[in-house]
């Protein structure tokens, strides 16, 4: 696609050339099987022991406790899944109202399997309500599963505070921390948690790759049985590719946050600075509270999400809307209702997320053109 301008990276991210290049290496080249015997299958064994490497320094973990699965949605119904059944006498899992659906859906489907999900609410910042948190955690909860940064407002939970607290009742915790690697500093080795999700997709990787963290001695059950791959915790032959393409990103991820993600956090703040400089019916949606450096959710009052985005498209402008099109009615996202953002609001709630790739001349053209695009769409509206 020519004269793209992407800022829809919490979506998916363009693969770093390094990437492609070990994903080309391993589908030329690396095509044996990695639990063959023979010196070639050995070599290709050697390059997805190196990418568990990678992917366990991106979050401080060591390479034994790396599962590789084949997406965050995988990680993380597996990692809640897993818990649950090595834990069978306990039916409760507490969560939040904002969690991304891999969450949100796998809970809706455990309340019809007969387990009692408590869901615990954020404020109008989207800050979580961690005295409610910990007030749902009893004797009966068999694993608290939370988001480490949300998908649609970039908002960043107090995840040590939730820690500390799961850690002190001797409840398992699951992180999903899909949009947060490669993004914030993550060190499972500080932390007390003890399953993570990351998607090597959503840090220039390729799609269709993810990891589940899995701290040592954690009373977990794998979700497939079948071969002995990745020490029985997920059987099948490995996506080779995937695996060493999503070790290089983590690689090239973690040496981005350990510079601080600045260049991110400059096009990200210098856009939502200009865009609210110039459209007077906008405003910034969890901008109160700690955010990835990457993510902004902007909402228009009284203009339809999904107009704007058709609008940015025919300018070669990607972004995502913060609501949902459901039955034929734009339906506002479930985060935005947790976070009680009224409905004028919610209906116009876009989420611009950048990446390195990005430039601040594309940040000027865009928020330079969003006045009079949006200027049309207030005209017609009214
Ligand atoms: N969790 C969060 C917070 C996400 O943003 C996403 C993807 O958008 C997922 C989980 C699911 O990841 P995947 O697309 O790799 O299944």
């Amino acid at each position: 696609m020519r004269n793209i301008i992407y800022f829809d990276n919490n979506a998916t991210t363009q693969p770093l050339p390094e990437v492609i290049e070990a994903v080309d290496w391993a589908m030329r080249e690396g095509y044996a099987n990695p639990s063959s015997v023979h010196q070639f299958g050995q070599s290709v064994r050697h390059r997805v022991e190196l990418a568990r490497e990678q992917v366990a320094g991106l979050i401080g973990a060591k390479a034994k406790e790396v599962v590789f699965t084949s997406c965050g949605t995988e990680s993380i119904n597996s990692a809640v899944r897993g818990v649950l059944a090595a834990h069978p006498k306990r039916r409760k899992i507490v969560t939040t109202a904002v969690e991304h659906s891999a969450m949100h859906k796998l809970s809706e489907q455990l309340i019809k399997e007969g387990y009692e999900v408590v869901t615990v609410g954020v404020d109008s910042s989207g800050a979580l309500d961690i005295d409610a948190l910990a007030a749902a955690v009893d004797d009966a909860t068999a694993v608290v599963s939370v988001m480490w940064a949300n998908n649609e407002t970039g908002v960043l939970f107090d995840v040590a505070r939730v820690a500390k607290m799961t850690s002190e009742r001797g409840v398992p915790l699951h992180l999903d921390a899909v949009q947060a690697a490669g993004k914030v500093a993550i060190d499972v080795g500080a932390l007390p948690v003890d399953l993570l999700s990351i998607s090597g997709h959503k840090f220039h990787g390729p799609k269709g790759v993810g990891a589940l963290y899995l701290r040592r001695r954690t009373r977990w059950q794998p979700m497939f049985y079948g071969g002995g791959q990745e020490r029985e915790m997920r059987a099948g032959t490995e996506n080779v590719p995937g695996v060493i393409g999503m070790g290089v990103a983590a690689q090239a991820a973690a040496r981005r946050v350990a510079d601080g993600c600045a260049q991110v956090g400059q096009l990200r703040d210098v856009f939502e600075r200009r865009v609210l400089a110039s459209v007077s019916y906008a405003k910034v949606i969890g901008g109160d509270e700690p955010r990835v450096p990457n993510t902004t959710n902007i909402a228009f009052e009284s203009l339809e999400a999904e107009a704007i985005l058709i609008v940015l498209s025919e300018q070669g402008i990607c972004a995502s809307a913060g609501s949902a099109c459901s039955s034929g009615s734009l339906e506002p996202s479930h985060v935005l209702k947790a976070m009680g953002v009224e409905e004028k609001w919610a209906h116009g709630a876009i989420r611009f997320s950048f990446s390195h790739f990005n430039s601040m001349e594309e940040v000027d053209r865009v928020a330079g053109q969003l006045p009079e695009l949006l200027g049309r769409l207030a005209a017609l509206s009214r």
